[in-house]
C-alpha cells in the first residue's frame, strides 16, 4: 500500500500540490490533475479527462503522472469521436471560449474554430466537455496528439477557468482591432501607399 506520508513528501519535492478529498481520493495538482487512489486495494491513478489509468501506482510514479505528458494509448483505450462537432464547438464559443488553445491568438470568427483536446484521445483523453476546448485548424494539426505546453507550463492544463469568468472575458466589446491597438479595417490608405 501506498503511504500518504510518502505522497506529500515526493509531490512536495517536484512542486506538486495535493488536495485530500476524503475516503482516500487525492488530487494531485501538477502540470496535469490527477486522482489518485493511494490507500485502496488497486492503488489506482488517472488524469483528469481520461479513460482511465493504470492500478499499482506508487507515490513516485503518481506525481509523474501529474507532471508529464500521458503516454500514448492501445487503440482500445481510445474514446470515440462523437458526431455534431460544429454544435460542441458553438457550444463552446458561447462559453466564451474566444482565443486558440494552442497559439492563444484571438480568432477572427466561429468558423476559424476546430475542436480541440486538452488530452489527446491518443493519450487517453475523453471526449468529454471537460476535455474540450477549441483551436485553429493548422494549430490543432501542428499540435497533433502531442502537449508541447506542458513544457515549462506553471498551472494544470486541465483545470478549467471557471464559467462565470470565461463568460465575463468572452465578448471583446471594441472588436479585435481596437483590442489589439490595431486601426480598424476599412481605413482609406495613407498617402503614398502602394495602390494594392
Ligand atoms: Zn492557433
Amino acid at each position: 500500500m501506498a503511504s500518504v506520508a510518502k505522497l506529500l513528501k515526493t509531490a512536495e519535492k517536484y512542486g506538486v500540490k495535493v488536495v485530500d478529498c476524503g475516503n482516500g481520493h487525492f488530487q494531485l495538482e501538477g502540470r496535469l490533475l490527477v486522482n489518485y487512489y493511494p490507500t485502496s486495494k488497486y492503488q489506482t491513478a488517472y488524469v483528469a479527462g481520461t479513460v482511465g489509468g493504470p492500478r499499482g501506482v506508487d507515490e513516485f510514479r503518481a506525481v509523474m503522472m501529474a507532471l508529464k505528458t500521458p503516454i500514448l494509448a492501445p487503440g482500445k483505450e481510445k474514446a470515440k469521436r462523437k458526431n455534431g462537432t460544429r454544435l460542441i464547438r458553438w457550444k463552446l464559443w458561447q462559453l466564451g471560449y474566444r482565443h486558440c488553445y494552442v497559439c492563444k491568438c484571438a480568432f477572427n470568427s466561429f468558423d476559424e474554430t476546430t475542436l480541440e483536446h486538452i488530452i489527446p484521445l491518443d493519450r487517453g483523453g475523453l471526449d468529454h466537455p471537460n476535455n474540450r476546448t477549441l483551436s485553429h485548424e493548422p494549430c490543432n494539426r501542428l499540435r497533433a496528439n502531442n502537449m508541447p505546453e506542458l513544457e515549462g507550463a506553471q498551472t494544470p492544463v486541465n483545470v478549467l477557468p471557471r464559467m462565470d469568468v470565461l463568460v465575463q472575458a468572452a465578448p471583446p466589446s471594441k472588436g479585435m482591432a481596437g483590442l489589439l491597438g490595431l486601426p480598424p479595417m476599412g481605413n482609406p490608405p495613407a498617402e503614398g501607399d502602394p495602390p494594392w
